[in-house]
């Protein structure tokens, strides 16, 4: 399976007669960005067979994460594969019935309980096997709004090869966000931006873009816009539809199902519309946002506007630039008609927000996070009267802060967030400045390059 650049794809009238450049899927993992600055993208979405869907619905997630690897990742031998694949995704992955034609994917039952841990750790562990492979060792660097940082940090926390810089908004995540990716230490080096996300993701952007950098040290970036992230992403929109035909006692044939995801980068979504080409059955994605809106806006007139993000109550989706907006374009071959007719989007404000979270809980007695939230305000929005299956992207312990009030009830917390309550903050201040960033890395931190 080879990779190509979104700012260099080959179905681009403009490039036609030029040559595309294509790496294998170890240099997309490893390198993260093309060197055109461009996001990776598959030549071609291998897909399953009939039969996969067929028996689907007896699959385990392992089986099932293997079965779509196997595509794209062609020099790892297979039962080093399913190691890593079960060793990565040894939480469960529940589908629950909220009511007649809503069901929600919990997608937080991983050490961080946000959806992030799934890309975190798979990709981690693919690293991890090329390096040792390689005897290499290598710099990652990630932007994140909150949850991002915390999956990465601890999907890549103590593997020696692997340093990991995590570049968070001062002031703009939770507590406890905070705690899961600022105390760690060791291989873990996190740098508190003053800045919003979009300047931590320009910020990572410009480094890893950084001639003199790359020529002293490897670097690579851990955020949705590796596709080694994407990848596993797309594992559970197979298993939440093999689980919804469960529950409804329906044989693939007969179900065509509608997912609905709360997004910021859009790299779920992405992840989605990948599933689909290779093959399931998806009759309709609803795109959630927050009042970040600027894909739900670009379906509307046809115009993407990036702006400057606002803060909300799910600030893991505060995102004015969507990254993953390149691979949904080049998805649609650049045409707002086609993405329209399997995407529709919904903005959410904040105020909907919380009267969803308290609507449901006082329903149903289901405690939902704020993002989790947005997608069920949207999926409502819809008006659509089928099955919806929404994805629950973080466990509502992590947004506390913002659901406690709502529902007028504390949130106990999980044993994975109890161990790291009262550690201590390990991070940097840095301003944002690329210039200081750089020298971070490279003074105190990076592994330098074998041969420099
Ligand atoms: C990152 C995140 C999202 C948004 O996902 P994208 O892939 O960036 O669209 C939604 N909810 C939570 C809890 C997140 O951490």
């Amino acid at each position: 399976m080879k990779f190509y650049s979104t700012n260099n794809p080959p179905s681009h009238k403009a490039t036609e007669g030029k040559k595309i450049h294509f790496v294998d899927f170890r240099t997309a993992l490893l390198q993260g960005l093309a060197l055109d600055g461009g996001l990776f993208m598959p030549e071609r979405f291998p897909k399953l067979n009939k039969k996969f869907l067929k028996d689907i619905s007896k699959k385990e997630f392992w089986k099932i994460a293997l079965e779509i690897s196997k595509g794209f990742i062609k020099d790892i031998p297979e039962r080093e594969l399913k190691k890593m694949l079960k060793d990565a995704f040894n939480f469960e992955v529940p589908l629950k019935k909220i009511n007649e034609n809503l069901y929600i994917l919990e997608l937080w039952h991983g050490p961080t309980l946000a959806f992030k841990d799934f890309g975190a750790r798979f990709m981690a562990r693919l690293m991890n096997y090329y390096l040792r492979r390689e005897k290499e060792k290598l710099n990652i660097i990630v932007a994140t709004s909150g949850d991002t940082g915390s999956a990465v940090a601890q999907g890549f926390y103590g593997l020696s090869n692997i340093k990991v810089f995590v570049l968070y908004p001062s002031k703009r995540i939770t507590a406890l966000q905070e705690k899961q990716m600022a105390t760690l230490g060791k291989n873990i080096v996190s740098l508190e931006v003053k800045g919003n996300f979009d300047d931590c993701q320009k910020l990572a952007k410009q480094i890893l873009a950084d001639k003199d950098l790359k020529e002293k040290i490897n670097l690579s970036s851990a955020n949705s816009i590796n596709f080694g992230r994407l990848l596993p992403q797309s594992f559970y929109y197979f298993y939440g539809y093999a689980q919804l035909l469960n529950k409804l006692k329906v044989k693939s044939e007969k179900l065509k199902v509608i997912y609905c995801v709360p997004s910021g980068n859009f790299g779920n979504l992405t992840a989605g519309l990948m599933a689909k080409q290779m093959g399931l059955p998806v009759k309709q994605f609803i795109a959630a946002t927050n009042a970040n809106d600027i894909v739900p806006q670009y379906l509307r007139t046809g115009k993407f506007v990036s702006r400057v993000s606002c803060k909300t109550i799910s600030n893991a989706m505060d995102v004015g630039n969507p990254s993953n907006f390149a691979r949904m374009l080049e998805m649609f071959h650049g045409d707002v008609k086609q993405m329209r007719r399997e995407i529709i989007g919904f903005g959410v404000s904040d105020k909907q927000t919380r009267e969803t979270i308290k609507n449901v809980y006082r329903k149903t007695g289901y405690i939902l996070d704020p993002h989790t939230a947005v997608g069920i305000a949207a999926a409502r929005k819809s008006n659509i009267l089928q099955p919806i299956i929404v994805l629950s992207t973080a466990h509502p312990a992590k947004f506390r802060e913002a659901v406690e009030p709502v529902i007028s009830k504390k949130i106990s917390l999980p044993p994975q967030l109890k161990k790291i309550i009262n550690k201590a903050k390990k991070a940097t201040l840095v301003e944002n400045n690329v210039e200081t960033v750089k020298r971070i890395i490279l003074e105190k931190y990076g592994h330098i390059k074998k041969t420099a």
